[in-house]
């Protein structure tokens, strides 16, 4: 049986991408999940551990990480890990289920050797200003926070060129239209 589609999507923090991926994924144009990361940040208010992500000590993290359950990860800002547990991808693939990944460049990287088959989307703002005013209005981060942020969104943005697509977020609903028709033409190519 063939796999079904792996989809990685990667952006600095505050490209919206991951609103992007929830609005998709609300009529996604075929049956796609989105996995859920563990991570050692710590929740942001409103968050929900197993849901946003497995939100996991550095202990378990580092236990999980030697018995081999993680696809890929990374230390993403210079400070937590974030990872891609095995389980949240393999065995949905294996149905022919799509799964879509929200993960950063480093991350996209590992996967990308691993399923030469795949998709990845890169989602941007078009002025760099925008990144800025958007972590700003998010209030969730420190300043410190923001400018570590900021340092990656750099780094983030001159990889972009790694990338099948790039969909800029200026505009939601705009972006929502642009990602959807990737993803149909995608799908409607490997049938
Ligand atoms: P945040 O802390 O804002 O939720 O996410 C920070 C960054 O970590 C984002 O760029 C996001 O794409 C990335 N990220 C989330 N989950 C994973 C993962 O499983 N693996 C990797 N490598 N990066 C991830």
């Amino acid at each position: 049986m063939t796999l079904g589609p792996l989809i990685l999507v990667s952006g600095p923090s505050g490209s919206g991408k991951s609103t992007l991926i929830r609005r998709v994924l609300e009529q996604p144009p075929f049956p796609l999940r989105l996995a859920v990361s563990a991570t050692t940040r710590p929740a942001r208010p409103g968050e929900v551990d197993g849901q946003q992500y497995h939100f996991w000590s550095l202990e378990r993290f580092q236990r999980e990480l030697a018995a081999g359950a993680f696809l890929e990860y990374a230390q993403v800002h210079q400070q937590h890990y974030y990872g891609t547990p095995r389980s949240e991808v393999d065995p949905f693939l294996q149905q022919g289920q799509g799964v879509i990944l929200d993960i950063d460049v480093q991350g996209a990287a590992q996967v990308r050797k691993i399923y030469p088959q795949h998709l990845s989307i890169f989602v941007a703002l078009s002025r760099w200003e925008m990144y800025e005013q958007r972590l700003r209005q998010r209030a969730t981060e420190t300043p410190d926070s923001i400018a570590r942020r900021l340092q990656t969104a750099r780094l983030e943005l001159e990889r972009q060129g790694e990338y099948d697509h790039v969909v800029l977020n200026d505009n939601l609903e705009q972006a929502v239209i642009q990602f959807r028709e990737i993803l149909t033409k995608y799908h409607s190519d490997r049938c």
